[in-house]
C-alpha cells in the first residue's frame, strides 16, 4: 500500500518522500520513484544478459568453407585466396566451438583458436570479409579501431571497450557475444617503432598490444556494460573470449620491403628456384610470414595468437569495375533499385562505369571512393528524380564524362 505521512506521498518500494524523489509515479494501490524504475530496470537487464542462447541457434549446422566462400563471392570480389584460408579458419573456430560445447571433455586435444590477420592495402575488402562472415553465420559482431585503444591508465579507450561493443551488438546477450565476431581495424598502427624490445620500449603501441593479449588469451574479462572507464561501484559483466573469434586488419605499409629482404637472402641463401623478377612488388604479401609482423613491430605473442595470417590483392581497374555491378548489393544495383521505387529505370553504359573507375584510379581512391564519385554523378538527376517517373534513363559516358569533370574540377 502506498504509505502516506505528513500527507505526502511515499515511493511504496524505498519509501522516499515525494520531495525526495525525481519523479513519483502512482499506480493503483502504490507509489514508485524513477529512482527505483531505474534500479528495477538494471536488474531486469542483468538477468535479460544471463539468459542462454536459443537452442535452435547453437545446434544450427556451421556451414562448410565451400558454403562459406560461395556467400563472400556474392559480396566481395576476388581476393579468392584470403576467402579460402578465411572460410577453413571460421569453418574450424565453430567446429571446435561446437565441439568442445557437446563434449565437455577436458582431456581432449586443446585445439587452437584461429584468430585471423589480414594484411592487405586500406580498401581493399578486410573489413568487408569479416562483416559478411558473421552476417552468414548471424552472429555478433563488431569493429574496433586499435588506434583509439590504450592500456589501461592511459586517456583512450579500454581494450575491454571492444567487448562492450561486441555486447551491444548482441543486445546484451553474454552467451551470444561469447560466440561472436571481433574485428579490430588497423592493427598496424600499434606497432612498435622498432623490433628490438630492449632498446626502444615503445609504450603506446606495445603496452595496448599487452593488454590486447588478455583479450585474445580466453580469459573472463570483466566488462563496464556502458563503456568508458571501469569504477569501483560500477556492476561488471562478465565475458569470457575463449570462443569469441578475433579478425584483425591491417595495411601494413612497407612491410614488402622486409618480405622482400627475408625473400632475397633466402633466394640467395637456398639457391631458391625463383628468380627475383618473379618476386616482384606486386606479389610480394602473398609470401607473407609471421615472422614478418614480428619484424614489422607486432610482439611475438600478439602474432602467436592469430595463427591464421593471409593477405589481400590490392583491386585493379577490372576489380573496381565488377565492384560496381557485381555484388549483391552494388551501387549500381541500389541506384537502380532507389530509382525504381520512383519508377523510373536506370541503366549505366559499360564505358560510363568505365569513367567511374578512371576517377577513382586517378585520384587513387580505391573501391572505398567509388560511392562517392557515383553519387557525385547520380545527385543532380536524384534531385529532379520524381519528374522523371515512367522514363528509362541510361548514363552515357558523355554524361558521366560531362558531370564528372565538372566536379572534379572544383
Ligand atoms: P578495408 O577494411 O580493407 O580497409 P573495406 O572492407 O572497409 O576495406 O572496404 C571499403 C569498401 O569498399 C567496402 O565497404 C566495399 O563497398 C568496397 N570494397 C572493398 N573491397 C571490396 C571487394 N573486394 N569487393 C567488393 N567491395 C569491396
Amino acid at each position: 500500500m502506498a504509505k502516506k505521512t505528513n500527507n505526502e506521498d511515499h515511493c511504496s518500494f524505498c519509501g522516499r518522500p515525494a520531495s525526495q524523489c525525481s519523479m513519483l509515479l502512482t499506480g493503483l494501490e502504490g507509489y514508485i520513484c524513477s529512482e527505483c524504475v531505474e534500479q528495477a530496470n538494471l536488474i531486469i537487464n542483468q538477468q535479460d544478459i544471463r539468459k542462454p542462447l536459443k537452442p535452435e541457434k547453437k545446434d544450427k549446422p556451421i556451414p562448410t568453407p565451400v558454403e562459406i566462400k560461395s556467400f563472400m563471392d556474392q559480396y566481395v570480389i576476388g581476393q579468392d585466396e584470403a576467402k579460402k584460408v578465411l572460410a577453413v579458419a571460421v569453418y574450424n573456430h565453430y567446429k571446435r566451438l561446437q565441439y568442445y560445447e557437446s563434449t565437455n571433455d577436458a582431456n581432449e586435444v586443446e585445439i587452437e583458436k584461429s584468430n585471423i590477420i589480414l594484411v592487405g592495402e586500406t580498401g581493399t575488402g578486410k573489413t568487408l570479409m569479416a562483416r559478411t562472415i558473421a552476417r552468414m553465420l548471424d552472429v555478433p559482431f563488431c569493429i574496433a579501431d586499435a588506434t583509439t585503444l590504450t592500456e589501461a591508465g592511459y586517456v583512450g579507450d579500454d581494450v575491454e571497450n571492444v567487448l562492450v561493443r561486441l555486447l551491444q551488438a548482441a543486445d546484451y546477450n553474454v552467451a551470444a557475444a561469447e560466440r561472436g565476431i571481433v574485428f579490430i581495424d588497423e592493427i598496424d598502427k600499434i606497432a612498435r617503432k622498432s623490433d628490438n624490445p630492449s632498446i626502444t620500449r615503445d609504450v603506446s603501441g606495445e603496452g595496448v598490444q599487452q593488454a590486447m593479449l588478455k583479450l585474445l588469451e580466453g580469459a573472463v574479462v570483466n566488462v563496464p556494460p556502458q563503456g568508458g572507464r571501469k569504477h569501483p561501484e560500477q556492476q561488471m559483466i562478465q565475458v569470457n573470449t575463449r570462443n569469441i573469434l578475433f579478425m584483425s586488419g591491417g595495411a601494413f605499409d612497407g612491410i614488402e620491403r622486409d618480405i622482400a629482404l627475408r625473400m632475397k637472402s633466402n633466394v640467395i641463401g637456398f639457391n631458391g628456384t625463383k628468380t627475383r623478377q618473379e618476386i616482384n612488388r606486386h606479389n610480394l604479401l602473398k609470401y607473407i610470414q609471421p615472422m614478418d609482423l614480428k619484424k614489422f613491430g607486432l610482439i611475438p605473442e600478439l602474432v602467436g595468437r592469430f595463427p591464421v595470417l593471409t593477405h589481400l590483392n590490392p583491386l585493379d581497374r577490372d576489380a573496381l569495375l565488377r565492384i560496381l555491378t557485381e555484388p549483391k548489393n552494388a551501387l549500381v544495383k541500389q541506384y537502380q533499385e532507389l530509382f525504381k521505387m520512383d519508377g523510373v529505370a536506370l541503366d549505366f553504359d559499360k564505358e560510363a562505369l568505365g569513367v567511374i573507375v578512371d576517377i577513382a584510379v586517378e585520384y587513387r581512391l580505391g573501391a572505398r571512393g567509388l560511392r562517392s564519385i557515383v553519387e557525385e554523378l547520380m545527385n543532380d538527376l536524384m534531385f529532379e528524380l520524381p519528374s522523371h517517373k515512367g522514363e528509362h534513363i541510361v548514363i552515357t559516358k558523355e554524361i558521366a564524362k560531362e558531370r564528372l569533370d565538372k566536379t572534379m574540377a572544383e
